[in-house]
């Protein structure tokens, strides 16, 4: 483990988790060496149930392969061989634009589940589109459009079914609140364990570990 501390103009101590291997401390300046010390023995426990739960994640990221296969509902369905028969030979930005366009196609599921979902329960919604944001499954705005990240098809079919609820129901409620978190209950009993398992997904958002 690499401990960085660094000595600034501050009043309190701060420790961070960097990666699971490396942590930083902020220090007042005239705070001694043997309190800083202390300091971080006294987080030991904390930080290192931490990074039990960070490489827990990582793990979990490991066990996907986007280069190799193409994965829906949680499950590989397919080779990214078999997207064409040049595939391997293409380059990796060519492969990756490939892979896209692949997951793109799969979105026609995202859109019929929240058609059947507004038809059934009233719901209105204007548009259902496929979004790429690196921090969002999806966002609803004022004008009742509905954006879905396109990599929402790659997860199990509950967690799906959780992002729509929880989308749909912004357009009730344009904030999180206890209202909000009531109105998605009725819909999904259940939100409080998919929001948990959500999070071990939620790797397949940031740019670094996916490429396409
Ligand atoms: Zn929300």
């Amino acid at each position: 483990m690499e401990i960085k501390i660094v000595k600034e103009r501050r009043k309190t101590l701060l420790l961070k988790i960097v990666s699971t291997n490396k942590i930083l401390v902020k220090a007042p300046i005239k705070l001694s060496d043997d309190k800083i010390s202390e300091f971080i023995s006294s987080k030991k426990k904390w930080f290192e149930n931490k990074v039990k739960k960070m490489e827990g994640l990582e793990n979990f990221a490991n066990l996907f392969h986007f280069d190799k296969y193409i994965y829906e509902f949680g499950e590989p369905i397919m080779e990214t061989k078999e997207l064409g028969i040049d595939f391997e030979k293409f380059s990796a930005r060519k492969k990756n634009m490939i892979i896209k366009e692949q997951y793109m196609s799969m979105f026609s599921y995202i859109r019929e589940r929240v058609k059947e979902f507004c038809d059934y329960y009233g719901f209105i919604v204007k548009e259902v589109n496929p979004c790429a944001s690196t921090c969002k499954w999806g966002s609803f705005s004022s004008s009742n459009e509905m954006k879905i990240n396109f990599k929402a098809i790659i997860l199990p079919k509950d967690l799906i079914y959780y992002i729509i609820v929880h989308e749909l129901c912004h357009s009730k409620f344009m904030n999180h609140k206890p209202q909000f978190w009531k109105e998605v209950e009725k819909y999904c009993p259940n939100y409080k364990i998919l929001r948990q398992k959500i999070k071990e997904y939620s790797f397949l958002l940031k740019k670094d570990t996916i490429s396409f």
